[in-house]
């Protein structure tokens, strides 16, 4: 695999790379990406090429079950220095289906590390606990129920950040949006339209 990895970038350089010197001349000087990507660490879910976009566009944060936590020095900084030093326009807070952080959370782990991880997001299990009990969902449906819950909930934590809640308060900016990615066929849902949002909702 790992030759397969380095094949892979002298192709890029080939086809992708100089065939656009000047954007990535450009682009090697300074990043000047407008939207902050919080994603999952899942393999499948490369928020680059879902959305067919160049290096350079987003700047990127993923972890297990794209989960904004309030004590992660790590995103915390990363969103500083998106939002401070990049001036940030969007936030995009991106869950995909079959999620095994999600399924994690619906029946539980064993491994210490991950369990604590994902105890961050267990506010969205007990609203698709709920849900789920009320119209009878299959474990697929639920599964997609607390995948959006748990986007909705990562939302509400980023919001509660000092950070953006003062950002906030001097204006409209960072929007903040969630997405839902589907494996099995590549689309992208919109679950919270951060145009149509007010930062403070
Ligand atoms: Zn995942």
């Amino acid at each position: 695999m790992i030759d397969q990895l380095l094949k892979g970038n002298t192709q890029f350089v080939a086809t992708e790379f100089q065939p656009n010197a000047a954007y990535y001349e450009a682009l090697a000087l300074k990043q000047t990406p407008t939207v902050l990507w919080i994603g999952c660490s899942d393999s499948r879910v490369s928020e680059h090429q879902m959305t067919g976009s160049k290096p350079g566009t987003m700047f990127v944060h993923r972890n297990v079950a794209n989960i904004v936590a309030f004590n992660d020095v790590n995103i915390s900084s990363i969103l500083e220095y998106g939002v401070v030093h990049l001036k940030i326009e969007d936030i995009v807070i991106c869950g995909h289906t079959r999620c095994g952080g999600i399924a994690a959370i619906e029946d539980g782990v064993r491994e210490n590390y991950i369990a604590d991880w994902l105890c961050i997001a267990s506010g969205a299990k007990e609203v698709a606990d709920r849900v789920a009990s009320e119209r009878g969902l299959s474990r697929e449906e639920k599964l997609e129920l607390l995948t959006a819950e748990n986007v909705k909930l990562q939302i509400k934590h980023l919001k509660n950040l000092a950070l953006i809640k003062n950002q906030h308060a001097k204006g409209t900016l960072p929007r903040i949006h969630g997405w839902l990615y589907r494996v099995e066929n590549g689309t992208i849902d919109v679950l919270v339209d951060g145009r149509a949002e007010s930062p403070q909702a």
